[in-house]
């Protein structure tokens, strides 16, 4: 049985104050809650996430591949290690986007991540263009097969995939959790082909854009969707603690 894992990402937002005040409230909640609850933050809320959070697990939104050196603004494995980070975020679209990430970089962060013993969660997906286009398998599935690229089955068990279609991030369109299904389906069939039934069986693949506390339980239903990455949906402690409910 797969886990299911509810992640946050804050994106460019939040306060260090703000944190306290939301994992007061939040961090009790995940304690008692069955799925595995953590948070995307931004790199200057990652100690006292850290530090405050017992329950809730912190994610970087972004790291550097490579060891250290002249890479201004960027940070490295290592520096995450130091304040204690266990997963971090790769492949946002918002990063593939507007920061030339591309699926080269995801492959190296991915392959560094791992060999460092972090918890990478991939993210994939698609724009409206090619979902229009009915593309987006075969774009999603390219995307996955460059971001494991050299990647041993025994370390793809350790890494979560997030599949967040770029039209429903931030717009309030969710896919309806037919559609996220179905590409959650064709994700994991296409790892069955990467690497094989038993592996692909235990990866983690959670599906983002636009989940809120009124739509994520039919989402959490779908066979294949094993959990959520919830941007502004995951920036109020009362929303968050109703994600991580879902069952309730
Ligand atoms: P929204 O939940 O705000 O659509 O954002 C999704 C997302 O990008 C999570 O990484």
């Amino acid at each position: 049985m797969r886990q299911k894992v509810i992640f946050g990402n804050w994106k460019m937002n939040g306060t260090n104050a703000e944190l306290v005040t939301f994992l007061k409230k939040v961090d009790k909640a995940a304690k008692k809650s069955d799925v595995v609850a953590g948070l995307g933050l931004p790199f200057t809320l990652l100690s006292k996430g850290i530090e405050k959070a017992k329950n809730v697990k912190v994610a970087a939104q972004n790291v550097h591949f490579a060891e250290k050196g002249a890479f201004t603004g960027e940070v490295s494995i290592s520096m995450l290690q130091e304040v204690g980070v266990q997963y971090v975020i790769i492949g946002h679209s918002e990063r593939r986007e507007m920061f030339a990430e591309t699926d080269e970089t995801v492959n190296k962060k991915a392959t560094a991540l791992l060999a460092a013993g972090i918890t990478p969660i991939i993210c994939c997906g698609e724009t409206l263009e090619t979902k229009e286009a009915k593309k987006t398998v075969t774009f999603v599935n390219a995307q996955i097969k460059k971001a494991y690229k050299g990647i041993s089955a025994e370390d793809a068990l350790k890494t979560i995939i997030a599949y967040e279609p770029i039209w429903a991030i931030g717009t309030g369109k969710t896919a309806t959790s037919e559609d996220a299904e179905k590409v959650c389906e064709a994700i994991r069939k296409n790892l069955t082909k990467i690497y094989d039934e038993k592996t692909a069986q235990q990866i983690t693949i959670q599906y983002g854009g636009s989940v809120n506390p009124s739509n994520i339980a039919e989402l959490m239903s779908q066979p294949n969707i094993d959990g959520a990455l919830v941007g502004g949906a995951s920036l109020k402690a009362d929303d968050f603690i109703a994600l991580i409910n879902y069952k309730k």
